[in-house]
């Protein structure tokens, strides 16, 4: 779901722009550090990284391939921070970057590539330390490395099960605001989603593209007579019966009130009028209960097409819902096609 994609790239995005930050402040204070000690490769690869962490805070902005370019990014930082780790002279407070790693790899890239990035790149953190020091302090190490390590997995299982909820509470949370409560069927921004979608595969490979327009016929008497319970019931009667006979594929949507849509994608005019004329039969003859009293609804549907109604959602449904009200003009209980010959 695009919507699901772009909340989760924004806050990926934020939180990368916070980690070139903190790498730019950090590179300048590491770097002034390192020179002070001679340590001259380490400056010269901590301004090369500051530099690139202020170009990357300017391109981040704009990048419509954030997780290219974070990729891009945190390979060579992992790297240095592996190469810091392998170089003899550091001091062996510097191991204790590692924890920073499984959370960075879970904020920026999310729960399968952070977990495959925290397991290569603490491991090799690790190894790199039974390298250098392990051998040099043997009674310091065995304790240093249980701790850097049993902390480093602390980190990474709180790491993952935060990146596990937040996916799991953004994906519940893009359902609801694309469903429509009362029928559970998508709603008008769910709708205008997935016909940008559907239009850029039908342009894409040439194939037709429908919308109908379906108007509940006097829904304001089912209230009036039996109650608003009873219209809500209505409603989703409507939206059961009519899912029942749709395809998986098409969509169909309540746009507000007793106004839905259908998208029908690969369904050419002819087609679209025979399965409004269809989805109208079959309302017409599944009556709903109220009381143990069947109770006979129908349906007025008019149908647009993408290219000889308009290239937008909003030409689509004008033109579709004009010939519904053609539809409701010429006597109710009715699909139109074209609202000349509705008219007569
Ligand atoms: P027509 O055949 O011309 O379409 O007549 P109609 O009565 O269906 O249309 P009208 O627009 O006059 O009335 C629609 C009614 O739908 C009015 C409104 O109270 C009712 N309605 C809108 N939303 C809901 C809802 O969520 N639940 C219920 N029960 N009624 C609703
Ligand atoms: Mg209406
Ligand atoms: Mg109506």
């Amino acid at each position: 779901m695009l919507a699901s994609v772009d909340h989760s790239d924004q806050s990926r995005r934020r939180m990368f722009k916070t980690l070139l930050w903190v790498t730019m402040c950090f590179g300048v204070l590491f770097s002034v550090f390192n020179a002070t000690r001679g340590l001259w490769l380490l400056v010269g690869i901590e301004v090369i990284y500051t530099l690139l962490s202020l170009y990357m805070l300017v391109v981040v902005e704009r990048t419509r391939h954030l997780r290219a370019l974070t990729i891009v990014y945190l390979i060579p930082f992992l790297g240095v921070m592996m190469a810091t780790l392998a170089n003899p002279n550091t001091s062996v407070g510097i191991f204790a970057w590692i924890q920073t790693i499984p959370i960075i790899l879970y904020l920026l890239l999310g729960l399968r590539l952070g977990l495959i990035g925290s397991i290569l790149f603490v491991s090799l953190g690790l190894y790199l330390y039974t390298q250098h020091y392990a051998e040099k302090n043997p009674s310091d190490s065995l304790g240093f490395l249980l701790d850097i390590g049993m902390a480093t997995l602390a980190i990474t299982i709180f790491s993952h099960t935060y990146e596990h909820t937040r996916a799991q509470t953004e994906k519940r949370l893009m359902e609801l605001i694309s469903t429509d409560y009362l029928t559970g069927l998508a709603n008008r921004s769910k709708l205008t989603e997935i016909f940008a979608r559907e239009r850029a595969h039908a342009q894409r490979n040439d194939t037709p593209l429908a919308l109908v327009y379906l108007d509940i016929d006097h829904f304001k008497q089912i209230n009036d007579r039996f109650g608003h319970e009873t219209g809500d019931q209505a409603l989703r009667h409507f939206a059961s019966v009519l899912s029942q006979r749709l395809r998986a594929t098409d969509l169909l949507c309540r746009l507000g009130g007793e106004e839905f849509a259908a998208l029908l994608p690969n369904t050419t005019a002819a087609q679209a009028s025979a399965i409004a004329e269809e989805l109208r039969e079959r309302l017409a003859s599944t009556p709903m209960l109220v009381n143990g009293t069947p109770m006979q609804m129908t349906l007025s549907a008019g149908v647009a097409n993408l290219g000889q109604d308009g290239e937008r959602l909003d030409e689509l449904m004008n033109a579709a819902d004009k010939r519904t009200y053609a539809a409701k003009r010429a006597g109710r209980n009715r699909v139109v096609s074209d609202e000349a010959l509705a008219l007569g």
